[in-house]
């Protein structure tokens, strides 16, 4: 190396001491002015940290208030649940809406009216009443399909409702076209495994019936022939709510009053079997 070697070395060597010094000082710099802004902070703090402290009782029995709010919620929550679960399971019953499908049932003298719609509908409205009363309801149909006597009974079976109540509408005859009004039909001998007697649930709903509506009553009739009847294993009745063969009947049928009063006659009659109304 000559000695202009070591000249440049020598400059090069003050110059990256000057740089290192620099970024050195920038740092620490930085670093003092962090500080500085929390002790400034602190000092800030300091006024309302005093005041903090004088309203701590104050404070205290916020946070109480609070953990008492959150507690309470908490356990109306665990009610809430609770009450839900058992709204759900106060009763459950299977209802049948007749027919349906390619099976329009009985059909108005004029053919315009099928047996099908009536059922389903009263079915329908059913449901949503009584499950505003905690009662589930469980539909064999809520549409118009096809159904077999046998699946509407396997699924009462299988349900194990506490009593399975199947909607139909009547018909006569061409010469029994005074024919009206109200029946329910029932199996005397069919053991049932449920709260109430075949008879006894045929008795309830047929005298709600007549007392919702007005309507003729015809009676409670052991049919021991039908499927539904026969099959079930759980406390059965099929209710007639009226002759579409006949046309006071019909027109009671078609008339919106009509058909709440019918409804509310299965409703209340419902209920009543269910323990759910005073007899
Ligand atoms: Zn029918």
């Amino acid at each position: 190396m000559d000695l202009k070697e070591w000249r440049r070395l020598a400059v090069q060597s003050v110059f990256l001491f000057l740089m290192v010094l620099a970024v050195g000082i920038f740092f620490s710099g930085h670093q003092s002015e962090n500080s500085g802004n929390k002790i400034q902070a602190a000092a800030k703090k300091e006024e309302p940290i005093a005041e903090t402290a004088e309203s701590g009782g104050e404070e205290k029995e916020a946070v109480i208030a609070v953990q008492k709010t959150v507690k309470t919620a908490a356990k109306k929550k665990k009610q809430t649940v609770k009450s839900a679960k058992k709204k759900e399971y106060k009763h459950v019953i299977v209802l049948d809406a007749g027919h349906g499908g390619m099976d329009e049932g009985t059909v108005s003298v004029d053919w315009k009216y099928s047996e099908k719609n009536y059922t389903l509908t009263f079915a329908k409205r059913l449901k949503s009443m009584l499950e505003e009363k905690n009662i589930k309801v469980y539909l064999t149909r809520t549409e118009d399909i096809d159904m077999t006597k046998k699946a509407r009974v396997a699924m009462a079976n299988r349900v194990k409702p506490e009593i399975f109540v199947s909607i139909h509408c009547n018909a006569a005859e061409e010469w029994e076209r005074s024919a009206d009004g109200l029946e329910t039909l029932y199996s005397e001998k069919k053991p049932h495994y449920g709260r109430i007697s075949n008879k006894k649930l045929a008795d309830i709903l047929l005298e709600e019936l007549v007392k919702a509506s007005g309507r003729e009553k015809r009676g409670t009739i052991v049919r021991e022939g039908l499927y539904l009847l026969r099959h079930s294993e759980v406390p059965t009745v099929i209710a007639e709510v009226g002759y579409m063969t006949n046309a006071s009947d019909m027109q009671f049928l078609l008339s919106k009053s009509g058909q709440d009063m019918l409804v509310k006659g299965l409703y209340n009659g419902i209920l009543k079997a269910l323990g759910e109304k005073k007899a």
